[in-house]
């Protein structure tokens, strides 16, 4: 009884903040992952939902710490470092199983997405928030990692224990973990009965259930510029995620150098601006945002093919939408004028 009661009081505070005839839903924000991660829930008790944002939070620092490639704090940073060594190095499961998801999404995106380039990556100067202002590095130093050929199969995970196989490789997990942990927030939302919430970390999200009536309704960020350049209604169990140029890069000599790196070249990946693709599975999604992104003009439908993706759509540096049928026929543009579209059967 108590319990309808508090529930009940809870609705009503809700409507009355929010307008009488608004529906319940109700949000939250905080800093995690280095990004702006918000919380939308419908038809859930306040305190219900700030205690699972609580939780979130506190998952989210640790997934930082644990997942970060640099951060020596960390489980990652510091099998990092203890593979320098060269020996097995001993290893957790959560970790074990993460490079074994990452290992297997590398190789269906043909190591396009290649979890092992952090030493490119570090090369760049994107593993760090901000990056100290100098020119791109060194051609020969470029080259030089990138006939290293890291690749994710170069750790081989035995007995509770990792080995690496090849100098070059160093693990970087920047594509990848937002997606593993919108999946461990959606998890933790589930284990206290929450079936209608989206937790979106900067634009990357997964949504469960609906907004009432209606499906989810979101945004999918302009690439260059504030604002909204389409929307797209989503429900049930879905992931939307987006990669973009915009989140890391530097210009040098009026050329812009961003974070996502074509490990075949070593160089930033040309052609499109971002990257957004609908699906059931948040790791996929995430890998395959940063893998179209490297694909490029030639090879990105084929790969969206070979990854099974129904919903892709790719931003060129003209302003041009490229999409797959399915996808045209679910977003709404959101600019004015509508950005020009290449369907792509
Ligand atoms: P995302 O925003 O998901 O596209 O991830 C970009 C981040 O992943 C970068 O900041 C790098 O840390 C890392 N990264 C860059 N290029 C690649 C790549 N080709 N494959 C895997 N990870 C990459
Ligand atoms: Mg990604």
């Amino acid at each position: 009884m108590r319990r309808v009661r508090s529930r009940l009081a809870a609705a009503v505070l809700v409507m009355l903040l929010a307008g009488c005839d608004a529906p319940p839903e109700y949000r939250e924000q905080f800093l995690g992952l280095h990004t702006l991660v918000d919380v939308s829930f419908y038809d859930v008790e306040p305190a219900t939902a700030r205690a699972a944002v609580a939780a979130i939070e506190e998952e989210f620092a640790r997934l930082d710490r644990d997942f970060g490639a640099w951060n020596e704090t960390g489980a990652l940073g510091r099998l990092n470092r203890a593979l320098e060594g060269g020996g097995a190095v001993p290893i957790t499961p959560e970790l074990a199983a993460a490079i074994g998801e990452a290992t297997e999404l590398s190789r269906r995106t043909g190591g396009l997405f290649n979890p092992a380039i952090g030493r490119l990556v570090e090369l760049w100067g994107f593993h760090v928030e901000e990056r100290a202002p100098s020119p791109p590095p060194a051609a020969a130093a470029i080259a030089a990692l990138v006939a290293g050929r890291p690749q994710a199969e170069d750790f081989v995970i035995e007995n509770g224990a990792v080995r690496r196989r090849n100098p070059a490789a160093r693990l970087d997990f920047g594509a990848y973990a937002k997606g593993l942990a919108v999946n461990h927030a959606i998890a933790l939302l589930r284990a206290r009965g929450i079936a209608n919430a989206i937790v979106n970390a900067g634009g990357d999200l997964r949504a469960i259930g609906r907004h009432g009536e209606r499906p989810w309704r979101i945004g999918i960020r302009h690439p260059r510029g504030a604002g909204i350049f389409a929307s797209v209604e989503i429900e049930g169990d879905t992931s939307v995620f987006t990669s973009g140029d915009y989140e890391r890069f530097f210009i040098h000599d009026g050329v812009r150098y961003h974070h996502i790196i074509d490990p075949r070249t070593g160089y930033p990946a040309r052609g499109f601006v971002s990257a957004t693709v609908i699906h059931s599975d948040a790791t996929l999604a995430d890998a395959a945002a940063t893998a179209l992104i490297v694909a490029g003009p030639a090879g990105w439908r084929p790969l969206a093919t070979a990854l099974g993706l129904e919903y892709v759509m790719l931003i060129d540096e003209t302003g041009a939408a490229h999409l797959t049928p399915a996808m045209a026929h679910r977003v709404r543009f959101e600019t004015d004028p509508a950005p020009r579209t290449v369907i792509v059967p």
